[in-house]
Order: C-alpha cells, then sequence, then structure tokens
C-alpha cells in the first residue's frame, strides 16, 4: 500500500510509493512491455496477438486495492505511431474506452477522482515511449481539480453561470483559436503557464465525458486528432506534451464542472525547453515568454 502523507502547510497529500524504482526504465522496442505479445517472444502486459486499444492495470501502481486504481491505456498496438496519427474512427474509439473506464472506476468504493492523463515524450519524464495514457482513481480530490471546483463553485454561485463557459464565450471565433468544430474548441487561453498549451472542451456545458451525446463524441475524436497533427507539425517531429483531463468527480453535484482537456508542452522552441524553476516551484508563480495570441496563431496557420 502506498503511504498518503499531509502537507499541512499546502493543505493536499503526498502520495509515496517507493516499489515504483523499480519500474520498467526505457525497454528496446523488442522488449516494450505495451506490445503485443508477438508469437516466439516472451509475453508482453498483453497476451495477445494484436489489440485496437488496451487496458490494463500498471504493474507499479502509486494506488492500488482500496486506495484507488492506476491503469495503462494503450493506444494502438504500431510501437513507433502516435495518437494523433491514428484515423478519427479510432480516437472516437478512446474516447468510448475513457468513458467506460470513467463510469467503472468511478464506481469503486473510496475513489474521489478519475483522472485520464497522458505524459508523451522524454523531455517529460516518459519511460516507455510506446503510445500510451494512463488512468489514476484517486482516494481523494487532487489539489489542482479541487482548486478549480472551489473557483467554478463560487462564479456560479456569485453569478449563476458556469465560469469556464464563460472562459469559452470568448474564444469561438477568436484570435487564440488553435482547431474547432460544431461542438468542440482548441484554443490558447489567455491565461495558459507554457508556451503552447492548449485547451480542448465542448462548447456546450458538459460536466464529464459521461454527459456527451454521440455527436460530440465524434466532435471531440476530430478536434483531439486534428489538435495533436496541430502540434506534431509545429516543430517537425512528435511534441512531447503532459496531457490532462479536468471533469466532474464522482458522485451527485458539481453542477459549475465543466469538462476539459489541458496539455502542456514543455518547448518554448524546437530546441529550448520550459524548465520550471524558482518562481514556478517555490511560489507556484508562472512565468512567461510567450502571447497566447501569437503561439496560437502559430498553431493555427499551420498546414496540415
Ligand atoms: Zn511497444
Ligand atoms: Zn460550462
Ligand atoms: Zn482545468
Amino acid at each position: 500500500m502506498s503511504e498518503l502523507r499531509w502537507h499541512p502547510l499546502l493543505e493536499e497529500w503526498v502520495t509515496v510509493a517507493p516499489w515504483r524504482q523499480d519500474r520498467t526504465y526505457h525497454p528496446t522496442a523488442a522488449d516494450c512491455p505495451l506490445c503485443p505479445t508477438r508469437p516466439g517472444r516472451p509475453e508482453t502486459e498483453i497476451p495477445e496477438p494484436d489489440y485496437q486499444i488496451a487496458v490494463f492495470e500498471n504493474r507499479f501502481p502509486s494506488y492500488a486495492g482500496e486506495q484507488g486504481r492506476c491503469e495503462v491505456v494503450c493506444y494502438t498496438p504500431d510501437h513507433d505511431s502516435s495518437l494523433g496519427a491514428q484515423p478519427v474512427a479510432h480516437i472516437r474509439d478512446l474516447v468510448s474506452v475513457w468513458q467506460d473506464r470513467l463510469a467503472e472506476l468511478s464506481r469503486l468504493p473510496g475513489v474521489r477522482y478519475v483522472f485520464i492523463f497522458e505524459n508523451r515524450g522524454e523531455e517529460i519524464g516518459v519511460t516507455l515511449s510506446h503510445p500510451h495514457g494512463q488512468i489514476y482513481a484517486y482516494p481523494f480530490v487532487p489539489p489542482v481539480v479541487q482548486r478549480e471546483l472551489q473557483s467554478s463553485a463560487r462564479h456560479w454561485r456569485k453569478t449563476g453561470r458556469c465560469l469556464y463557459c464563460d472562459v469559452l464565450a470568448g474564444e469561438g471565433g477568436g484570435e487564440r483559436l488553435v482547431a474547432g468544430n460544431q461542438h468542440w474548441l482548441a484554443f490558447v487561453p489567455p491565461f495558459a503557464r507554457w508556451p503552447y498549451e492548449v485547451h480542448l472542451a465542448p462548447r456546450a456545458h458538459r460536466g464529464s465525458l459521461l454527459d456527451l451525446g454521440g455527436d460530440e463524441g465524434d466532435a471531440m475524436a476530430a478536434c483531439l486528432k486534428e489538435l495533436l497533427q496541430r502540434y506534431d507539425r509545429l516543430f517537425q517531429r512528435p511534441l512531447p506534451y503532459v496531457m490532462a483531463m479536468h471533469q466532474r468527480p464522482p458522485g451527485r453535484g458539481h453542477r459549475h464542472s465543466h469538462l476539459h482537456l489541458e496539455f502542456y508542452p514543455p518547448n518554448r522552441t524546437a530546441d529550448k525547453l520550459k524548465y520550471l524553476a524558482g518562481s514556478e516551484l517555490g511560489a507556484g508563480a508562472f512565468i512567461l515568454d510567450a502571447r497566447a495570441e501569437d503561439t496560437a496563431k502559430t498553431l493555427r496557420e499551420l498546414v496540415l
């Protein structure tokens, strides 16, 4: 079991999981645990000769049993591919997988939040290069989500409106738009903390993936693909990023929560990274050398 330790100054949980030191570190493609099990080769995490999308429990979980769950979501059997390279129909299937896992993990006793995310690229510290994301079912509401819920609840009480809907209202055809369709928008928020940060959100007020209509799920897949293609076109190579999905926690209430995905690429330029340093880590104050309007224009005008 992991040990949860309370940080009284920041009022947040720190999870201590020492066994994660032993996790698989940069295996070669031939030893990739996320590839299908090839005939005559040792069994991988997926004991099948092929798959479309595969989900399994992390062997080195931060949370397990009564504390929650950690799952790995393999986007494709193709080791050298990427999510953005998949057909829209395949990404649509991934949206359905996310919805299934969200519904099931939300029902586990003790789970307070289900966090769907992806770390991509060595720059982010990824140890397995096979295209995959993760899902953590936490025994608490993590602090970033907690803060967003508090601010949106306050805005809802004060104005009767959703805070994120108000953020979106300014972005429809605006200068910070990156991609969009009838149901979804991808944009650089004016308050971005990373140079090429992008938010992806449904235009209508939807609290979680489970509130999306079928056509909104289709539109999400199309918008996500376009964003990922733009990201990989930016510097003509797979752009590293963290993808974080924020949505309503399991259970009742939280009508003010609005589903959105946040992407944080660490790159300032093709070969310069933004590092979190004194001001960001020690004071929580992000300083940025790029304007959202300019990075959005760069991403939007890339020819796919
Ligand atoms: Zn692989
Ligand atoms: Zn809303
Ligand atoms: Zn958020």
